[in-house]
C-alpha cells in the first residue's frame, strides 16, 4: 500500500484489514502484553514489515535480545531498515502519555504506530526500536 493509499484509509477501513489487536496497537497507539508477541524470539533472517502497510521496517540482522529490566517482553531492534533513498522507514516524535517522556516510533508511510525508542547500554547502536509484535509480519528471506 502506498502512503497516498494509507493515508486515506479511514478508521472503519482500518478496523476492516486489522484484527482488533493489530488496530488497538497500531491506530490507537496500545501496547501489547509483554511476552506475548509471536515474533519476540524470532531468530529466522528475513524482514520486518509493517502490519498495516507491508513496508519493510526492520531487517533480521538488526534484532537483538535486550537484557534491560522493563524493555524486555517486546521485540528489539538496534536500528530501521532505509529505503533505496536513504530514508528511514520508521519516523520518532514526541510522546509525553502516561506521565512519561517517551520517543514514540511510527511508520513512515501509513503512520501507524509500532513502538517506542529508548536508550539501551546492552544494544549493539546504544538505540533500543521497543516494538510491538503484533505491529510487525514477518517474510523469511528465501
Ligand atoms: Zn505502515
Amino acid at each position: 500500500m502506498d502512503t497516498q493509499a494509507a493515508q486515506a484509509m479511514t478508521d472503519d477501513e482500518w478496523k476492516q484489514k486489522l484484527t482488533p489487536e493489530q488496530y488497538h496497537v497500531l491506530r490507537e497507539k496500545g501496547t501489547e502484553v509483554p511476552s506475548t508477541g509471536q515474533l519476540l524470539h524470532n531468530e529466522a533472517a528475513g524482514e520486518y514489515t509493517c502490519a498495516a502497510c507491508g513496508t519493510v521496517l526492520f531487517k533480521s540482522d538488526t534484532k537483538y535480545e535486550s537484557t534491560i529490566p522493563g524493555l524486555i517482553g517486546w521485540p528489539s531492534f538496534a536500528d530501521v531498515a532505509y529505503d533505496a533513498q536513504g530514508q528511514p522507514a520508521v519516523i520518532l516524535q514526541d510522546d509525553d502519555s502516561l506521565g512519561m517522556m517517551r520517543v514514540e516510533a511510527m511508520c513512515r508511510n501509513c503512520g501507524s504506530h509500532l513502538g517506542h525508542l529508548f536508550p539501551d547500554d546492552s544494544s549493539p547502536t546504544g538505540q533500543h526500536y521497543c516494538i510491538n509484535s503484533v505491529a510487525l509480519d514477518f517474510q523469511k528471506s528465501e
